[in-house]
């Protein structure tokens, strides 16, 4: 068995200003990170990940499994060392998701929120798990999956390279077949895409190139709210003579995937009356009394709804409660815990501290994360500790 077609791909989005993404393709060995810090830190830290796996793609150990883990030691020694020298780089880290084929067996090491699938006669398995508060939660029993994925923290990481001396990788051996396609990606494509979309676009797909490039654009239709990054590769039989893969076009991997974004469809709901036919305007006097009544109930109720909305306001200008924002800090929220849909919350920022969430121990992250709505001194108190026990730079 060998890998047969490879892609991978990475796009900014449609609300980041920079991308701080990073991957790797070099076969056998792939990689993909999603750093973070203010600044340019975050892509700094994925950038030196991504660099020590690139270095060393050609290494020699006894196996993969060491192999992987001398790396992701490297990559974490790097980046922490780094911003141990220059203080605006400090709690910069990022995620790593690497995988080394050797032979049929696919070698996985993983720390953070990134993630590798395996896609095999049509459906995909999630392999690694996420070290992310809301992963914490939902294993806890404290989050469904459904809440987790609107959640306001979904991106606040709990393990990630570069921010201590030493970092646990999970190390995971799955066994491949023929015809298996594997990718790894960034959270920026699964909070965007749901996974049947992810599999129906790669199974109909025609091959990596254009799986990836579809990937990208529909997470970029969905929202494109963070960065974007996938990498896919496949397993085929060594029997198999390659008939060549047919000739990709060539990808420029900084294009800007708006450009092609749907039109949106034309609203002739919204005409003027005028507009319309007059046999329209007639048709609607006959009914004028039944409609009449109609608008009182509606009324009604608008008023109703006034009066609920303006309680919610009164009540949400009262709440703060505590979370993180997609930077890992932590931060005084005044609203309301919800999303009304992804990326619509019914929240504010009020005070962001520089304390990152991995500074703290899952206990602590559990207590403090518990969405309890409390005045804005009491949530700020319950940060203050942190900040004097952390050292900042
Ligand atoms: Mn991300």
């Amino acid at each position: 068995m060998k890998i047969g077609q490879h892609a991978g791909l990475t796009d900014t989005g449609r609300t980041r200003l920079r991308n701080e993404d990073a991957f790797m393709r070099s076969p056998p060995l792939f990689v993909v990170a999603d750093g973070m810090g203010g600044a340019q830190a975050g892509a700094l830290a994925a950038h030196i990940a991504v660099s020590v796996f690139e270095g060393a793609a050609g290494a020699e150990a006894p196996d993969a499994a060491s192999r992987l883990q001398a790396l992701v030691q490297e990559a974490n020694r790097q980046i922490f060392a780094r911003s141990q020298d220059d203080p605006s780089l400090t709690g910069m880290g990022t995620t790593t998701t690497a995988a080394l084929v050797e032979g049929s067996q696919v070698m996985i090491a993983h720390v953070g929120d990134s993630r590798a699938y395996r896609i095999r006669d049509g459906t995909m398995t999630q392999l690694t798990d996420d070290h992310s508060l809301v992963a914490e939660l939902v294993r806890g029993g404290r989050l469904t999956p459904n809440e987790a994925e609107l959640h306001p923290q979904r991106s606040v990481i709990t393990r990630a390279l570069g921010t201590g001396e030493s970092v646990t990788a999970d190390l995971l051996s799955v066994e491949g077949r023929p015809g298996d396609i594997f990718m790894l990606c960034t959270d920026g494509l699964t909070t965007m895409l749901s996974d049947q979309t992810i599999t129906d676009t790669i199974v109909e797909a025609r091959g990596a190139e254009e799986a990836a490039e579809t990937l990208v654009k529909a997470a970029n239709r969905g929202g494109g709210e963070d960065n974007i990054t996938v990498l896919l590769f496949d397993l085929v039989d060594d029997a198999w003579q390659p008939g060549e893969q047919p000739p990709a076009p060539e990808v420029d991997e900084e294009a800007d995937t708006l450009s092609e974004l749907d039109e949106l469809p034309v609203l002739d709901e919204l005409l003027p009356e005028a507009t319309r036919p007059p046999h329209a305007r007639r048709r609607r006097r006959v009914r004028s009394f039944r409609i009449s009544r109609a608008m009182l109930i509606v009324s009604l109720l608008a008023t109703v709804a006034a009066l609920a909305i303006g309680a919610a306001v009164w009540g949400m200008q009262r709440a703060h409660f505590v979370g993180a924002d997609a930077d890992g800090r932590l931060v005084v929220y005044q609203g309301l815990p919800w999303n009304i849909t992804d990326g619509v919350g019914l929240y504010r920022e009020i005070y962001v501290s520089p304390v990152q969430a991995y500074q703290l121990s899952k206990d602590e992250r559990a207590a403090l994360f518990d969405h309890a709505l409390i005045s804005e001194s009491d949530a700020r108190e319950r940060i203050a500790p942190f900040e004097r026990e952390i050292q900042l730079p």
